[in-house]
């Protein structure tokens, strides 16, 4: 496995209180409290210094934060025999007025979580992030979260998925109560049922018999599930109609991830953010099916000099270019430029040419940011998302590239221009 398909660039969306913040912090703490070398720590280190951060005004947070996770994992246990995967979470701006803001945000991420109410389901505004992430073609799964809430209503919430957003919504669990009774989920593809644990250390949950009531229900959603991922997948269609029982998990999951990167499907999740309920499996099911760099098309800019569009592939050996797509003051280490390099690789200490400036710039340091700590780096790399220490005159939106081979990735056209960005194309001809 190559470097690059073990890192997952995603964004959560969500409509204003679905529960973005929440989820994502919770993300952060479970990814951090389990690491990479298996070793589970004690009480609240992540949030811990995340409140810290908070205190001190800090909001690294805020833009690109990069957690580890192994995967597979096994009856709620991490299985620690593979490399880690790389997620890193991108900050999306809920509010939608932000339409600049959004728009670059869902260009720099592969893949995203679509956080719901399992209470308010689809509201207008979770309508417009919806088409927002159809214009940019971002793959998707969604989270119906606050199942533990008075009024929560799983299948309501997938209704609405399939009416108000028409969405090809297929459940991957089925919940185990609801409101203050929500238990566990069953999982379709597996047939296995897991029950929450209040404990936090290390193992999040525990596997329990299927409850009674639920065993026709998630037979007949199982069912459903094989046939509807067969009818996007060739492979799976064959063994489905010649070899039902030959058909295992492995070739469930291909073919459910090739049908959400090619935005045929949206897998649904559920739980509690909150209650730190089904976190786990949003971890799980960001690796197995949301996208890897090399896996999405890849970006294209115009060549100043020709004018044509080139195309820029996720490679290490290919020139150099990224974008600029967040802007932060840090008060240890001042102003951090967050970039996602495209294609090429940067180290410390090089120089890089502002296409809108014209002018060279010094990258003194390279940083990777994660929830309690901040990694220097010597080098980053295509697919790559890292904060920059030095950069002078950049602003959002500029692209970075190597001098003798120009691009510029972003063009100053954006569907629907309101006045940030009018000051900010204002700014650039300036
Ligand atoms: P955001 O606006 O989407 O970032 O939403 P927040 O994460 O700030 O959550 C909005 C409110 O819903 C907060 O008061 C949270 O405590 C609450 N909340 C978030 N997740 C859950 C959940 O799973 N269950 C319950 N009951 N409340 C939740």
């Amino acid at each position: 496995m190559t470097r690059l398909s073990l890192i997952r660039n995603i964004g959560i969306m969500a409509h204003i209180d679905a529960g973005k913040t929440t989820l994502s912090e919770r993300i952060l703490f479970y990814a951090g409290r389990i690491r990479s070398t298996g070793e589970v720590h004690d009480g609240n280190t992540v949030l811990d210094s995340m409140a810290l951060e908070r205190q001190k005004g800090i909001t690294i947070s805020a833009a690109a934060t990069c957690v580890s996770w192994n995967y597979p994992t096994n009856k709620g246990e991490v299985i620690y025999n593979t490399k880690p995967y790389q997620i890193n979470l991108i900050d999306t701006p809920g509010h939608i007025d932000f339409t600049v803001e959004v728009a670059r945000s869902l260009r720099v991420l592969d893949g995203a979580v679509f956080v719901l109410s399992a209470v308010e389901g689809v509201q207008p505004q979770s309508e417009t992030v919806w088409r927002q992430a159809d214009r940019y073609k971002v793959p998707r799964i969604a989270f119906v979260n606050k199942m533990d809430r008075a009024g929560a209503d799983f299948f309501a919430v997938l209704a609405d998925l399939k009416e108000k957003l028409v969405a090809n919504a297929l459940p991957l669990q089925i919940p185990i109560g609801e409101e203050d009774r929500f238990e566990g989920v069953v999982d379709l593809l597996t047939g296995r049922a897991i029950r929450w644990l209040e404990s936090d250390k290390g193992k999040s949950w525990q596997e329990i018999e299927v409850p009674l009531h639920l065993v026709s229900m998630v037979q007949q959603y199982g069912q459903w599930l094989v046939e509807e991922v067969a009818s996007y997948d060739d492979e799976l269609l064959e063994k489905y109609l010649s070899d039902l029982q030959s058909i295992t998990l492995q070739d469930l999951q291909r073919a459910i991830r090739k049908a959400t990167i090619s935005g045929e499907i949206v897998p649904v999740l559920c739980g509690s953010a909150f209650k730190n309920k089904g976190i786990q499996p949003i971890l799980d099911a960001i690796v197995a099916y949301l996208p890897s760099p090399v896996e999405v098309v890849p970006v294209e800019g115009i060549d100043p000099q020709s004018e044509n569009k080139q195309v820029r592939r996720a490679e290490a050996t290919a020139p150099f270019a990224a974008l600029a797509f967040k802007i932060i003051t840090d008060s240890f280490v001042g102003k951090l430029t967050f970039i996602r390099i495209y294609s090429g690789s940067l180290q410390a200490g090089s120089y890089v040419l502002n296409m809108r400036t014209g002018k060279k710039e010094r990258v003194s340091r390279l940083m990777q940011m994660h929830a309690d700590k901040q990694e220097p780096l010597l080098q980053a790399q295509a697919g790559d998302i890292v904060a920059v220490v030095g950069l002078r005159d950049v602003y959002t939106g500029d692209t970075l590239c190597e001098q003798d081979h120009p691009i510029v990735l972003e063009q100053m056209e954006f569907p629907e221009p309101v006045i940030g960005y009018a000051i900010e194309a204002k700014r650039a001809v300036d």
